[in-house]
């Protein structure tokens, strides 16, 4: 059922080296492209072994489920939120994430904006992109990027770091990967989270500083949520 440890240690330095090569190929430091291991629907006997290899960075889809996995358990590891917020989910999740990769609309910003005022530590924010405008997609329209980045800074005051997207799945990435990084590059953002199992090593040619790598890691998930 679950990988054993040594198949998931092997599948984890498989996916560092190929990290590392696309990077490298792209004229990039391996260093430079960070690995979100996207945790969700993850049972812990596929999770603990890729802890067990060092790695730090997880990703969740949902707040209440990363906290009734990871609670207790979190120390030393960066936690991004790489799912949907609702705004009555606020507050739990600049307390517990470390990164929060999905805003998405003026009323959470503005939830983001009360709900971290006056923290040491707020957690760093990525700004969605629905760079296909698939209705279904969450995620600011490509032309309605600036604005809402401009928005974010200049009236509510957050810091972004860059930017998030998830193509189409029956499209080619690339085009959209590179419109990401175009809007980034022009808003002076340096962050670009974009590239999942099938594409990241495309998305790190495109640019990306983090890639979010489920199923490649530790197999398939569950069938639901
Ligand atoms: C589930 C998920 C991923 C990981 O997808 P894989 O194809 O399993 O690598 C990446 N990003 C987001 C936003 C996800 O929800």
């Amino acid at each position: 059922m679950f990988p054993n440890p040594t198949d998931s240690a092997a599948s984890h330095a498989d996916l560092l080296r190929r990290i590392a090569v696309a990077a490298r190929a792209a004229g990039r430091q391996p260093r430079d492209v960070v690995l979100t291991a996207v945790s969700k629907q993850q049972p812990w006997q596929a999770i603990a072994p890729i802890l067990a290899t060092g790695q730090r960075v997880f990703g969740e889809n949902r707040v209440q489920e990363a906290v009734s996995r990871w609670e207790g358990r979190r120390d030393g590891l960066e936690l991004r939120l790489i799912g949907p917020l609702q705004t009555n989910k606020v507050r739990e999740a600049v307390a517990f994430f470390d990164v929060i990769e999905s805003l998405d609309r003026v009323r959470l910003a503005e939830s983001l904006a009360t709900e971290t005022a006056g923290m040491a530590r707020p957690p760093r924010l990525y700004i969605q992109v629905n760079t296909g405008e698939e209705v279904q997609k969450a995620g600011v329209a490509p032309r309605e990027a600036d604005s809402f980045i401009a928005d974010c800074r200049d009236r509510l005051k957050l810091v972004i770091e860059g930017l998030m997207c998830i193509p189409p799945a029956a499209e080619p990435a690339g085009p959209h990967f590179a419109l990401l990084a175009k809007i980034a590059r022009r808003n002076g953002l340096a962050g670009l989270s974009m590239g999942m199992s099938g594409d990241f090593e495309s998305a790190i040619a495109f640019g990306a500083t983090a890639v979010r790598v489920g199923s490649a890691l530790f197999g398939e998930r569950a069938a639901h949520g």
